[in-house]
């Protein structure tokens, strides 16, 4: 295949662009990337340095309202949080950024949620000094009466990313003030900025004659809200299409089981919004290894049938969602 032009330079552009060097031109509206985000990858994902580390996790701790409800443990770290800005920013410096070509074959479409035509959550975060979290442990904490999640993810150095996004609220910084001034009283928050996340569920990596890379695609698993590492599985995939005799066909197989795990995270967050409490309704389904399979990103349609079987309440409420449009 002939030379390839990348719009976007986040975490797919930047891989792409940066896996195929010379065989690639790339252009993206910001000089430099600082977009906001958790930061947090699994620690397989390839074109991550060991300096751009700031702290391995082990433990996911689950929590409704103030109650715990459920832990997750690895006896090796199975998460990093990243300084990812400038893990991105050392993928553009491997791309050729801003050269031209007039002989461009392919054309890419990696600018992210903007334009994706996917249903967003406006979601913020914060660095926040002083928050002495533990260094190998995440917790996350749903809210009563919405859909979505706080997170508070170690960063090194005492400081924690903490974050919040929930569906249907537009501005999430006062929730996201009212948690830490609770949780973590004296610490200080800075860098706060927010940015939205595509929780539409529907993958679509082609349209008319432009290819699609991580969250331009509708990459993001719904649920969790991860897109790191579906943007640079969609970049690796795409490369190796490219090598292939029918590359679209190619891409499209490679990417396939990804695509059916971001639709069922899709279409179950549409039905937990609906039900009377989707906070609740996690709570109530939180035992079993359902929270370690949310972890895996592995959920099944047939795991979440066991589930509901053994809990007809929830299964009531997820219905009742379902069926309220
Ligand atoms: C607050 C928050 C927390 C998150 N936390 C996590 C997390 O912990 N783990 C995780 O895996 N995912 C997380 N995500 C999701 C993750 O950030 C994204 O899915 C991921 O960055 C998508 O990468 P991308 O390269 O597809 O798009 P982006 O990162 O959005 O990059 C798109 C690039 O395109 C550029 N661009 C936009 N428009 C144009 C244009 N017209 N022309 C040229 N360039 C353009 C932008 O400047 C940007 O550099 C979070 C998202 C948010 C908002």
């Amino acid at each position: 295949m002939g030379l390839v032009r990348i719009r976007g330079l986040g975490p797919a552009g930047a891989a792409l662009a940066n896996l195929l060097g010379q065989r690639a031109v790339a252009l993206d509206v910001a000089g430099r990337y600082v977009k906001a985000c958790g930061e947090a990858v699994r620690v397989e994902m390839p074109l991550v340095e060991r300096r751009h580390v700031k702290s391995k996790v082990r433990r996911f701790d689950f929590y409704y309202g103030d109650r715990h409800i459920g832990t997750v443990e690895y006896r090796a770290p199975r998460w990093y949080i990243i300084d990812k800005s400038a893990w991105v920013n050392w993928l553009r410096e491997g791309a050729c950024t801003g050269c031209e070509a007039d002989d461009v074959e392919v054309e890419v479409d990696a600018r992210g949620p903007h334009g994706n035509g996917q249903a967003k959550v406006i979601t913020v975060r914060a660095y926040v000094a002083g928050a002495k979290v533990p260094d190998d442990a995440v917790s996350f904490h749903f809210a009563e009466g919405m859909a979505g999640f706080y997170w508070v993810f170690p960063y090194g150095d005492g400081t924690a990313n903490v974050g919040a996004g929930f569906l249907g609220v537009k501005n999430p910084i006062p929730h996201l003030e009212r948690f830490v001034s609770a949780r973590f009283p004296g610490a200080r928050m800075a860098d706060v900025r927010g940015a939205p996340i595509t929780v539409g569920g529907r993958a679509r990596l082609m349209e008319g004659d432009t290819v699609k890379v991580g969250e331009a695609a509708g990459l993001v698993y719904p649920l969790t809200g991860e897109g790191i590492g579906l943007a640079v599985t969609s970049a690796l995939a795409l490369v190796r299409a490219m090598s292939s005799r029918r590359p679209m066909d190619t891409y499209r197989r490679l990417m396939a089981p990804y695509v059916g795990q971001v639709r069922l995270q899709g279409a179950l967050l549409r039905a937990a919004a609906r039900a009377a409490d989707a906070g609740k309704a996690i709570e109530a389904a939180s035992g079993g290894d359902l929270l370690y399979r949310y972890v895996e990103e592995d959920l099944s349609a047939r795991l979440l049938l066991a589930v509901l079987a053994r809990r007809p309440r929830l299964l009531f409420s997820l219905l009742r969602g379902l069926l309220r449009r």
